[in-house]
C-alpha cells in the first residue's frame, strides 16, 4: 500500500519540493524555528538538496560580491560612453524609443544610461552603470 513507491520518477519527492521552496529563505538567513529544523534535517539526508543549496548560496554570494565590491569603473570609459552618447545618430536611435522612461533626467546622461543599459548584462556593464549613477548624484 505504499504510494511513494508509485511516484513519478521524474518528480521530486515531497520533502525535496518543500525543502527547495524554503532554500531561498535559508540562504537569506530568514528561515528560523521549526521550519529551519525540518529543512536542516532533510538536508543532512539528501545530497540532491545539498547540491541545490550550494548552488543557491553560490548565486547569492556572487550577487553579494557584486553589490559589495563597489567597482570603480575607469573614468575614461565613462567619458568615452558620454562622448558616444553625444553623437547625434546614437542619441536619436537610442533615446527616441525610451523618451518616456528618461523624461526629467539630463539628456546627455540619460542617453549614457541607455547606452550603458545595452551592455549591462556583462560585469563591465554593471560597473559602468554604477559609475553612471554616481555621476548623476553630483
Ligand atoms: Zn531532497
Amino acid at each position: 500500500v505504499s504510494r511513494r513507491s508509485r511516484r513519478d520518477p521524474g518528480a521530486l519527492p515531497r520533502f525535496c519540493r518543500e525543502t527547495r521552496s524554503a532554500l531561498p529563505a535559508l540562504v537569506d538567513g530568514e528561515l528560523t524555528g521549526w521550519s529551519r529544523r525540518v529543512v536542516d534535517r532533510h538536508l543532512r539526508r539528501c545530497a540532491d538538496c545539498r547540491v541545490e543549496l550550494a548552488r543557491q548560496r553560490d548565486v547569492a554570494a556572487a550577487l553579494q560580491h557584486l553589490r559589495a565590491a563597489s567597482p570603480e569603473p575607469p573614468a575614461r570609459l565613462i567619458e568615452d560612453l558620454l562622448g558616444i552618447a553625444r553623437r547625434r545618430g546614437i542619441r536619436q536611435r537610442v533615446a527616441v524609443p525610451a523618451r518616456g522612461a528618461v523624461s526629467g533626467a539630463r539628456p546627455a546622461l540619460s542617453v549614457a544610461f541607455l547606452t550603458v543599459g545595452a551592455v549591462a548584462s556583462t560585469g563591465a556593464g554593471w560597473a559602468i552603470w554604477r559609475g553612471a549613477r554616481r555621476l548623476r548624484r553630483r
